[in-house]
């Protein structure tokens, strides 16, 4: 028996866009063609959004020559729209139950190999305590998705997040990944202050999906999944992320889902997603996972790039489950927004040591470097790590973060707000190995900057901030 939400509850632009018939033939079809690739490329450089058609020719340039080349205008794009800010976060886990059956997921409710728990309120505040003695400002909170994490309650654990101070420090941005809601319970977690709803589709195909998430299950509802970024919207909740699992199927089927979802938002409501994720399937406690579809590191790399050029002005977010080298290479040509330092075991921050827990993990993490490790390579690659959340906090999210990204004037806000938030972190919990890296990187974007009001602001800012206890200046 298939489950099915009440669809006369989707929202007013639900549409099952992802007509997979229609990608597979364009997947067939979409013959390499060096002139068709130079006009892609073209419309690319000039930071337009690509279609599906589009981004075919690209999935489908595959010579070392021209996957080179799209490494190189992908590489320049991040330059022009993100300069060279990463943005920092750090997930908290704070409940596994789940009453869905993901034949990938340790928390399916069928995995006698997961340790159940919802975190108490105690330890919810001690987890946000270690993280913000590490320096930590943005947090994403993961729920499974159980009746028992409800709107209500997600509500609640947003303001008990950010009710935490620690010092002169608290968490400035919470964004959350949690089950699809009605138009109801997203007005809810709107109101409770929460920063980007993210929720990852799995896989747009269809009958993959439905292998997947078993009859029964609730999950097993494909619309109502794949609408509830627009119910979402239509709630006020105008800053959404979206992403796919890649190994479920096809790595290129996905990406053409992912275009699809990013185009059908951005007619539909004026504004594309804040953010795309592509995590990879991961070893995960219990699970068995010798079925899955191979996603090199080399065909990894190139879905990033080509997702960069697109979905121009979306965010692309790459976490702990990759491994360093990986982690590092895609920030050089597409990724703008990292996890560091993370812990995704319920209670990994403050009660668990070093090692990884399986049994209270979702997957095994690829990357469990510290904070401080992360940033001082950052600091080295030349890149800004960046705690920056000026946005949120002044309303710049949704069509109005489009309209300040698209011109290009996000660089002038993003740059000096990425620099006011190193420096705090420079100040207060650096290692003196990643100060005198940072220090020193401070130093070379103020030479880049033009002189005038805004720098002298700037650096008026970063004095205060390493000199007396003001904190959390941006524009
Ligand atoms: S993927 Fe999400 S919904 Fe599925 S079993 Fe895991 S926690 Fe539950």
């Amino acid at each position: 028996m298939t489950f099915l939400f009440d669809h006369t509850l989707l929202s007013s632009s639900a549409v099952d866009f992802v007509d997979a018939a229609g990608v597979e033939e364009l997947l067939q079809e979409t013959k390499h063609d060096l002139g068709r690739f130079r006009e892609v490329l073209a419309k690319s450089k000039s930071k337009e959004a690509l279609t599906e058609a589009e981004t075919a020719v690209l999935l489908a340039a595959d010579t070392p020559e021209c996957v080179e080349e799209i490494f190189e205008v992908a590489r320049q794009l991040k330059k022009d729209v993100y300069g060279n800010r990463i943005v920092i976060f750090a997930p908290i886990y704070v409940g596994n139950y789940c009453r869905n059956d993901c034949v990938y997921c340790a928390f399916r409710r069928s995995n006698p190999e997961c340790d159940r728990m919802t975190l108490s309120d105690a330890q919810l505040e001690n987890e946000v305590r270690e993280m913000l003695r590490q320096g930590h400002k943005r947090t994403i909170a993961v729920f499974g998705e159980s009746h028992k994490y409800n709107a209500a309650f997600i509500a609640q654990c947003v303001e008990k997040i950010y009710a935490v101070q620690e010092g002169n420090s608290s968490i400035r941005r919470v964004n959350i990944n949690a089950a699809p809601m009605d138009h109801e319970g997203f007005r809810i977690i709107h109101e409770a202050g929460i920063g980007t709803y993210q929720i990852f589709q799995e896989t747009y195909h269809k009958p993959t999906y439905a292998k997947m998430h078993p009859a029964g299950t609730e999950k097993a509802d494909f619309m109502w999944r794949l609408d509830s970024l627009s119910r979402a919207y239509e709630s006020g909740a105008d800053d959404v992320g979206l992403g796919a699992l890649f190994g479920l199927y096809d790595w290129r089927f996905e990406v053409l889902g992912l275009v699809a979802h990013s185009r059908h938002l951005m007619n539909a409501y004026g504004c594309g997603p804040h953010t795309i994720s592509f995590p990879r399937i991961r070893p995960a406690s219990g699970i068995d996972l010798s079925w899955k579809y191979d996603v090199s590191d080399d065909d990894f790399k190139r879905l990033v790039a080509i997702l960069r050029l697109s979905v121009p002005y979306t965010g692309l977010i790459c976490t702990a489950r990759e491994n360093a080298h990986v982690r590092r290479s895609v920030m050089d040509f597409g990724v703008s927004q990292i996890d560091a330092g993370s812990r995704i075991e319920l209670g990994g921050y403050s009660e668990l040591g070093e090692e990884q827990v399986a049994r209270k993990e979702q997957f095994e993490l690829g990357d469990m470097r510290s904070l401080d490790t992360i940033i001082c390579e950052l600091l080295e690659d030349d890149l800004i790590p960046s705690f920056c959340t000026a946005c949120y906090r002044k309303g710049r999210t949704g069509q109005q973060f489009m309209e300040y990204a698209i011109p290009g004037f996000i660089q002038r806000l993003c740059t000096p707000n990425a620099l006011t938030t190193l420096q705090e972190y420079l100040t207060d919990y650096a290692s003196e190995k990643t100060r005198n890296a940072g220090e020193a990187a401070i130093m070379r974007q103020l030479e880049k900057m033009d002189d005038g009001p805004q720098k002298r602001e700037l650096i008026s800012r970063l004095e205060r901030i390493s000199e007396t206890e003001e904190r959390d200046l941006y524009f």
